[in-house]
């Protein structure tokens, strides 16, 4: 590991969100540090995102895929009484409305195209609260695939409608039972198995994380949620490109999509993290999961816990290219705490009528506190990326009221 790390050393480029480098670096960070036998299994993935991504045919497809299945583009919604309230112009855009109810789908659909491409008949999964690996059970049906999702235990327990959604999608769910049994032990088991069935198997990963091509390939699938916003903002805004562009960051796939729309403006770019899984600004340097990055560590150097109310976002790890736009400081990482979400995410509802995910109203939570602040002054233009629908959080909401 050691002298892995020293090679690592690479100079930073001065330019944010372009490809990595042939390592799969941004920076100092990404890789591909995964057991020998997983080597070869990366590099096909690479080869084959390489070549459909060049091919307009792959293109189209997913384009109509996204349009007559996945429900894009999603709308860009004015927060009129919010924005009145705050003092600022905030537009929102609509992940919620994707089908399976995140952005989720934008990553998985591009996978499964890509693993057809390749010839695989069977995809695999890890999931946290079960948002991925629904997307994915999605996807699978879709292209009549068989689908396994990896789930720490604890997570089958508290997420039992998605482990049923999941199943009546005709996805097969395995609790993991090592560790701490959550979403960084499923991933770990997904990682283990995809070393015995690499030839017929593609491993779909849910976020910008992973060894090379995964942050970069998941990125460019979710780069469509800026791409769109962008254009977007520019027939809202007489100014075309907002001043702040806001999104949440677990692993920080739905930041990447929206970040990559507006690596190229004047806009300032801010991830809002969960303050008890906030790697970026509390993470070290280490390596998880295949790839180098900021990750929450004990005393030890043994990956840390994180812990959030809102599920999708109780992940140790971030991906690479957010803790490169950090060191750049193209994009800067805020972290809010539970109460503020809960707070935040109520407040969407009773002004908007929007009931959004715990995980999006992070992001919501950081535009509330900072309205009216040097951080954000009374007339700025925010786009704010609302990454999904809040359904699958009322039953926690319900059990925090009482
Ligand atoms: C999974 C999830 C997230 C966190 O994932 P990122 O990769 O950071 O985008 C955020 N919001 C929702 C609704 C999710 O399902």
């Amino acid at each position: 590991m050691t002298d892995l790390m020293v090679r690592f050393a690479a100079p930073v480029k001065a330019r944010g969100m372009s490809e990595p480098t042939a390592g799969g670096r941004f920076g100092g960070y990404g890789g591909r540090f995964v057991p020998e036998s997983l080597v070869a299994a990366c590099a096909e993935v690479e080869e084959a995102f390489r070549e459909a991504w060049g091919d307009p045919g792959f293109r189209r497809q997913l384009d109509h895929l996204r349009r007559v299945y996945a429900g894009r583009p999603t709308a860009l919604t004015p927060a009129w009484n919010l924005s009145a309230e705050l003092g600022i112009t905030l537009l929102i855009k609509r992940e919620d409305l994707a089908h399976t109810g995140s952005h989720k789908i934008n990553n998985v659909l591009g996978q499964a195209l890509l693993a057809r491409r390749m010839g695989r008949d069977r995809l695999i999964a890890e999931t946290g609260a079960g948002q991925h690996g629904v997307a994915t059970a999605t996807a699978a049906a879709l292209f009549g695939m068989r689908a396994t999702v990896f789930m720490g235990e604890r997570d089958v327990q508290r997420q039992a409608l998605n482990v049923f959604r999941m199943n009546t999608l005709g996805a097969e769910v395995v609790p993991v039972t090592s560790g701490s049994r959550t979403l960084k032990d499923a991933t770990n088991e997904a990682m283990r198995h995809w070393v015995t069935c690499a030839s017929d198997t593609y491993y779909c990963i849910g976020s910008v994380m992973g060894p090379h091509p995964y942050p970069w390939m998941v990125r460019e699938f979710q780069r469509v949620i800026g791409e769109e916003a962008r254009a977007q903002c520019s027939a809202e805004l007489p100014t075309a490109v907002p001043t702040h562009v806001v999104a949440c960051v677990g692993g920080g796939s739905n930041a990447a999509g929206t970040f990559a729309g507006f690596v190229d403006t004047s806009a300032e770019l801010i991830g809002v993290e969960a303050a008890g899984g906030a790697a970026m600004t509390d993470g070290e340097v280490g390596i998880v999961h295949g790839y180098r990055s900021r990750v929450l560590q004990d005393g030890h150097g043994q990956i840390a816990e994180a812990e959030s109310i809102a599920p999708g976002l109780d992940y140790p790890g971030v991906g690479p290219e957010h803790a490169h736009l950090g060191d750049l400081g193209r994009a800067r990482y805020v972290s809010v705490n539970d109460d503020e979400v809960v707070a935040a995410l109520r407040r969407l509802a009773r002004t908007e009528g929007i009931l959004c995910a715990l995980e999006s109203a992070h992001a919501l939570a950081w535009v509330l506190r900072a309205a009216g602040t040097d951080e954000l002054p009374t007339g700025s233009t925010v786009l704010l990326t609302l990454s999904g629908r809040g359904d699958k959080d009322m039953a926690a909401l319900m059990e925090r009221a009482r």
